[in-house]
């Protein structure tokens, strides 16, 4: 069964949230993350699945509540406060929009761009990215990355200081890049304070009901349906999908589009959140990863929602 144009009435959409919630709790594909250390101490087993309409329906299933670090899926709502801020122009510029076809944390994508980030969903774009939050010190650009995540989620997000404390104390890499990026002139401020506010942005503690909520912003025109607030334009949000849809999933992004044809965006947590502007967001947390880094059930029930609401970009039936 599919539906085209609007969603099916809340009950509908619930019984399909439910039923793709209990599809695939029982699979067991994938590894949990374990380059920051303490992700390899979570129960493998969690399970959320969230949906929030447009018109303010929620549907959660699930560990929906369970709360995780954000990671990588912070990177697609700073790149809209950014261009927010300073304009589609001035942020094209600084940061392409295009796949990298590489590893998210990649040095070479960089060296071969001659420093310039190919795009905001990969680690070096999205360190130059954070480094174009407004605020004299890294203190107040931390305070506007939080406040401004708050404001898509709706209601106030704090720091996992355990994830913070492992991830500072291991991200050797993404300090490279940080100097990387300054080594070529494409970073304004001290890369060891961007790479910090970046670190602390990954380590904010959401639920799969908050990312979908965030989500659904996006799909909103930038109006946050749960509390009402406009938190970024309209033309922000479709920037900022057209690139999510690009890379949101990694170096499996073309996969991903091609099969259930949604911008997401998946951090290594395990949470990932799908957007499907006018309509809604839905968003999984399961911390078992595939290879490129993608949660395996959160990609199996956001494809299951994809199909039974009708929710393919690209499919005119
Ligand atoms: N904080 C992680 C890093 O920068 C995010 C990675 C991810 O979720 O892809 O390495």
């Amino acid at each position: 069964e599919v539906s085209t144009g609007t969603l099916p009435g809340w009950e509908r959409v619930d019984e399909i949230v439910r039923e793709a919630h209990a599809r695939y709790a029982g699979e067991r594909g994938g590894r949990v993350a374990d380059y920051i250390p303490v992700l390899a101490e979570v129960d493998p087993e969690l399970f959320g699945l969230a949906v929030i309409e447009v018109g303010g329906g929620v549907h959660d299933a699930g560990d929906a509540l369970h709360p995780f670090s954000i990671q990588s899926i912070s990177k697609m709502f700073v790149y809209a406060l950014a261009i927010q801020e300073h304009g589609h122009e001035r942020v094209r510029d600084i940061v392409g929009v295009n796949n990298t076809g590489l590893a998210f944390n990649s040095v070479v994508a960089l060296e071969l761009n001659e420093g310039h980030p190919r795009n905001p969903m990969v680690n070096a774009g999205a360190i130059a990215t954070t480094a174009l939050m407004p605020g004299a010190t890294a203190v107040e650009q931390w305070e506007r990355v939080r406040e401004g995540l708050s404001a898509f989620a709706g209601r106030p997000l704090s720091l996992d200081g355990e994830v913070y404390a492992s991830e500072a104390a291991s991200n050797d890499r993404n300090r490279a890049l940080g100097w990387l990026l300054k080594s070529y002139g494409r970073l304004a401020g001290d890369p060891d304070q961007i790479v910090d506010v970046y670190t602390r942005q990954c380590a904010l503690s959401v639920t799969a009901h908050d990312l979908a909520v965030m989500g659904a912003t996006l799909a909103d025109g930038g109006v946050n349906p749960i509390t009402g607030e406009r938190v970024v334009t309209a033309d922000v949000c479709r920037d900022t999908l057209a690139v999510v849809a690009a890379s949101g999933l990694y170096e499996n992004s073309g996969d991903w589009l091609f099969e259930i044809g949604l911008p997401a965006k998946s951090g290594v947590a395990g949470g990932i959140v799908a957007v499907s502007p006018g309509k809604g967001a839905a968003a999984g947390f399961s911390p078992r990863l595939d290879d490129a880094g993608n949660s395996v059930r959160s990609q199996m029930a956001i494809g299951h929602l994809s199909r039974s609401l009708g929710l393919n970009l690209f499919a005119s039936a």
